[in-house]
């Protein structure tokens, strides 16, 4: 149920209403926005009589139920889109489409750091790379694990970029929140609700990667977990769905992108190189994912794909990342926004 204040009523009227929330066992989650405060009601849906009484309390102007599944994720609560803070200064979902590079894998101090100082040389705003890697066959590399962390905090101290990286296993969570600045939940995980539950207590962004087989409304409902845990910070991210296609790793759910953002207010990334597996094609997805509303990219490059320890097929060499982001660039002006962070020599000369 969401309590609807009257435009303009004094904060202790809201806070009235909320002790009578709580007081009634629901846990009240107030949105304060432009004109009005609204109040979601998060508990169980049997008590909701009670609730409606409270049209009656001075500063209310109604009651009404939430009707869709996802109460946080969805826009009755909150109109109007998010907007993640990642690292200092990254800002996820406003008019700048972000752009996360890296590589698949981290694999030596030498690779990441190579990497990093490349793509932030071509104006990316974040640097990708697995530390933990879910990997379908067990003797795949299965990434350096806390070695790995430290080189990822290593190449953000050099490059400034923040780090985004996955957590596989709540047993991780106190290592990787040492080092990270967004915890990706990868598309294996997106219905492990117990990790979810945890990420909801966590106090850094999240990046939930949409399921292989999982439905955008499956997509919201984990997104809800991590919400009603207390964490507002969740991106979501479209990777490629499975289809009978097998020109392509993955099948770029395009749809889905205009799909979410008409039921959420949470920022919507794309990842082309998972979705198609090819790197010749991530340019081109690309630029459809920023034309159809998407808040960003997370990129897989590598300054060597041919020696890649996992996703060199689909690896952007930084030649072909740099080619992105200045094709990209046209489509996010073409809408009036712009892409990635100011060129780094750009900002030298200016100094
Ligand atoms: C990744 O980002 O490297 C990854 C494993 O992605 P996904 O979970 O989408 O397969
Ligand atoms: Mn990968």
């Amino acid at each position: 149920m969401i309590v609807v204040m009257k435009a303009g009523v004094p904060q202790e009227m809201v806070d009235e209403v909320i002790r009578a929330i709580e007081e009634l066992g629901y846990r009240a989650h107030p949105m304060y926005g432009v004109e009005r405060t609204v109040i979601g009601c998060l508990g169980d849906e049997r008590g909701k009589s009670q609730l409606m009484d409270l049209e009656s309390v001075s500063g209310v102007e109604m009651v009404m139920p939430i009707l869709s599944p996802y109460k946080l994720a969805g826009k009755q609560l909150r109109p109007e889109p998010s907007i993640v803070t990642v690292g200092p200064n990254c800002k996820i979902g406003g008019n700048n489409i972000v752009v996360i590079a890296g590589p698949c894998s981290v694999e030596s101090e030498e690779q990441i750091l190579e990497t990093a100082r490349a793509v932030a040389a071509c104006g990316a705003n974040a640097l990708r790379g697995g530390a933990f890697k879910p990997r379908s066959s067990t003797y795949s590399f299965q990434g350096l694990g806390e070695d790995g962390l430290k080189m990822l905090a290593t190449a953000r101290a050099e490059t400034g970029l923040p780090i985004v990286t996955e957590i596989m296993d709540v047993h991780d969570l106190e290592l990787v929140l040492r080092y990270a600045d967004v915890l990706q939940v990868g598309a294996r995980n997106m219905q492990n609700f117990s990790l979810l539950r945890t990420l909801g207590t966590v106090r850094k962004p999240i990046l939930l990667k949409r399921g292989m087989a999982a439905t955008v409304e499956e997509l919201l409902l984990s997104a809800e977990y991590i919400l009603a845990g207390g964490n507002q910070d969740v991106i979501l991210c479209e990777r490629g769905i499975r289809t009978f296609e097998t020109a392509t790793r993955n099948t770029l759910d395009i749809n889905a992108v205009p799909a979410l953002a008409e039921r959420t207010h949470l920022p919507i990334l794309v990842d082309p190189s998972h979705a198609t597996g090819v790197w010749r094609y991530v340019t081109p997805v690309s630029k459809a994912a920023v034309a159809c509303g998407a808040a960003g990219l997370i990129v897989e490059v590598h300054p060597h794909p041919e020696r890649a320890l996992s996703d060199g097929a689909q690896s952007l060499k930084v030649e072909s990342f740099r080619e992105l982001m200045e094709e990209v660039g046209v489509i996010a002006r073409a809408l009036g926004k712009s892409l990635g962070q100011p060129i780094r020599s750009q900002l030298e000369a200016e100094k």
